[in-house]
C-alpha cells in the first residue's frame, strides 16, 4: 500500500485527521470531488473579500483544547456575532436582549421587560402548547412571536408555524442584560485571511487530490491505502441502498457591490414572512473591511433532493432510524472510518466537529 490512510473530504473532520496522521508518522493522501479544500467553510477571494462560499460561518466554542488546537493554524479576530432582525424596517438587536426589549415596548428596566414578556404570556394563556406558534407565544408573548419568530422560521421551514410541531422550539432564550452577542462561547472569532488559509496549514505538507469522486473511483483509491476516512454521505457511500436520508438545503444569491457598505453589520435576518429571504450576509463585516467594494449574499431556504447541496440534516425520527440502520451496516466495512456531519449524519458546529475527529485520531492514532 501506497498510503496508511486515504481521507475522502478535504473538510475540517479530513484535515484534523490528515494533519494529525501526518504528526504520528503516517502517509497521507486527501482527496475531495470538490475543486478546493475546506469543505463547507471554504471561504473564497472576491474584491479582497473572503466570501463564506457554503454559508456565514463564525467560529466559536467553550473547548479551550480546540481553541487552542485552532489557534496553531490561525489568527482569530475579535469578531463578535450580533445579528440584526429587520421587520418591515423595523430593526431589533438579536438574541432577544434588554435592546430588543426597548425598542419594541420601550422598556427601560430588566424589571419592565421581565413584566411585559410574563403579561402578554399571561394573556395567551396557553398551557398545553399544540404546535410552534403555540410554544413560542407561550414562552416570549405575542410581539416577539409576530415580529421575530414567526415569519423567520416559516420561511426556514416551508409551513406555518401552525402546523409546525412545538418541539422544535424547545426554549427561546431571553437575556435580561444589554448584550447582543449572539453566543455563549468563551472563545469566539474568525480566522484571520479566512478559513481556506486555516485549512491549508493544518493540511501542510500533505498530499491533496482534488476534483476527485471517491465513489467513482472506489476499488482504485481503496487499493491506495491501509485504511479509509470517509466524510462523505454515508447513504451515498452504500448507493442509497435502504433510502435516501433527508436534508434542508439553504440557497445563496451573492452580489458584488458597487459601495462599501450595505448593511452596516455581517448578518441582518429578515423576520416578516414577505421577504423572500431569511437573511442577507455583508462578508466583510466578519473581517472589519476596509475595501471599497462589498460582497452581499441573500440566503433562501429550500427544500432538499439527492444531488442538491446538503446543508441541515432533518433530525425527525423516521430519518434517525434510517440513519441507524445505515450505521449498522457501516460496522462491516472494517477499513472504514465514517466521520463529520455526512459520515454521521449530523449537525456539527466546527468546534464538535474538531473535537470528534481528534477524539477518533487518539483511539486510531494514540495521539
Ligand atoms: C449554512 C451553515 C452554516 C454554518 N455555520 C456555522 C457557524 O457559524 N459556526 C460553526 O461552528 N459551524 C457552522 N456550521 C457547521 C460547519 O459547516 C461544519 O461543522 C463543518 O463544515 C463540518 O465539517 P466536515 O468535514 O464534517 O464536513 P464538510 O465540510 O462538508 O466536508 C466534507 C467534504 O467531503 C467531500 N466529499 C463528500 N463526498 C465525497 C466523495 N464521494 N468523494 C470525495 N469527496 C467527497 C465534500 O466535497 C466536502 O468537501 C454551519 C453549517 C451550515 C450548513
Amino acid at each position: 500500500m501506497k498510503y496508511d490512510y486515504l481521507i475522502v473530504g478535504a473538510g475540517l473532520y479530513g484535515a484534523v485527521f490528515a494533519h494529525e496522521a501526518k504528526k504520528a508518522g503516517k502517509k497521507v493522501l486527501v482527496i475531495d470531488r470538490r475543486d478546493h479544500i475546506a469543505g463547507n467553510v471554504y471561504t473564497e477571494e472576491v474584491e479582497d473579500i473572503h466570501v463564506h462560499k457554503y454559508g456565514a460561518h463564525i467560529f466559536h466554542t467553550n473547548n479551550k483544547n480546540v481553541w487552542e488546537y485552532v489557534n496553531q493554524f490561525a489568527e482569530f479576530n475579535r469578531f463578535t456575532n450580533s445579528p440584526v432582525a429587520n421587520y418591515r424596517g423595523e430593526l431589533y438587536s438579536l438574541p432577544f436582549n434588554m435592546y430588543t426589549f426597548n425598542k419594541m415596548w420601550g422598556v427601560v428596566t430588566p424589571e419592565e421587560a421581565a413584566a411585559k414578556i410574563e403579561e402578554q404570556r399571561l394573556v395567551a394563556g396557553i398551557s398545553e402548547p399544540r404546535n410552534l406558534e403555540e410554544q413560542a407565544i407561550s414562552l416570549v408573548g405575542t410581539d416577539i412571536y409576530e415580529k421575530l419568530v414567526k415569519g423567520y422560521t416559516e420561511k426556514q421551514w416551508g409551513r406555518p408555524c401552525s402546523e409546525l410541531p412545538a418541539f422544535i422550539i424547545k426554549r427561546l432564550p431571553v437575556r435580561l442584560t444589554f448584550d447582543n452577542n449572539y453566543f455563549n462561547a468563551l472563545y469566539q472569532g474568525i480566522p484571520v485571511g479566512g478559513y481556506t488559509k486555516m485549512v491549508w496549514n493544518m493540511l501542510e505538507g500533505i498530499e491533496i487530490r482534488l476534483g476527485v469522486d471517491y465513489l467513482e473511483e472506489k476499488e482504485t483509491l481503496d487499493a491506495l491505502a491501509d485504511k479509509v476516512v470517509y466524510t462523505g454521505a454515508i447513504d451515498a457511500y452504500f448507493e442509497y441502498k435502504l433510502g435516501v436520508l433527508e436534508y434542508r438545503s439553504v440557497r445563496f444569491e451573492t452580489e458584488v457591490l458597487d459601495k462599501p457598505n450595505f448593511q452596516g453589520n455581517a448578518a441582518v435576518n429578515y423576520t416578516d414572512a414577505k421577504t423572500p429571504w431569511t437573511r442577507i450576509i455583508e462578508h466583510k463585516w466578519f473581517e472589519f473591511g476596509t475595501q471599497p467594494k462589498t460582497v452581499i449574499s441573500r440566503e433562501y431556504s429550500s427544500e432538499w433532493k439527492v444531488g442538491d447541496e446538503p446543508y441541515y440534516p432533518v433530525n425527525d425520527k423516521k430519518n434517525t432510524e434510517l440513519y441507524q440502520e445505515y450505521k449498522g451496516l457501516s460496522s462491516s466495512q472494517e477499513k472504514v472510518i465514517f466521520g463529520g456531519r455526512l459520515g454521521e449524519y449530523r449537525y456539527y458546529d466546527m468546534d464538535a466537529v474538531i473535537a470528534s475527529a481528534l477524539e477518533k485520531c487518539k483511539d486510531e492514532l494514540g495521539n
